[in-house]
């Protein structure tokens, strides 16, 4: 599966497919799934509470010295939940993303 970075995401919802299906198939998830979930939590002023920041996240990957280009990439930005129909589809997902970060895409 070829990847463009970084991965689309629904504009309001907020997770990854924009389809809402599997992350890595496409097929339907019917119910069940599997998600790989950020959150950025802030303290509430005042309590030992924490609620949602609104706030911009991103998930990368980033290099040191590791691989052949040095070139890190951005997975997701904004991006809360990333859903995956199976932990066959979460794995092939991850390991598609490892390959693209080892060439440099
Ligand atoms: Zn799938």
């Amino acid at each position: 599966m070829k990847f463009t970075y970084p991965l689309p995401t629904h504009k309001t919802g907020g997770f990854y497919p924009p389809t809402g299906k599997c992350g890595y198939c496409g097929n339907s998830n019917e119910g069940n799934f599997v998600v790989i979930s950020q959150s950025a939590m802030e303290k509430i002023p005042g309590t030992n509470s924490y609620a949602p920041a609104d706030v911009i996240t991103s998930f990368s990957l980033l290099d040191h010295g590791v691989t052949k280009t040095g070139q890190g990439i951005t997975i997701f930005e904004n991006t809360n939940d990333a859903f995956f129909c199976s932990t066959e589809c979460l794995r092939n997902f991850l390991n598609a993303i490892v390959d693209d970060f080892e060439a440099g895409k």
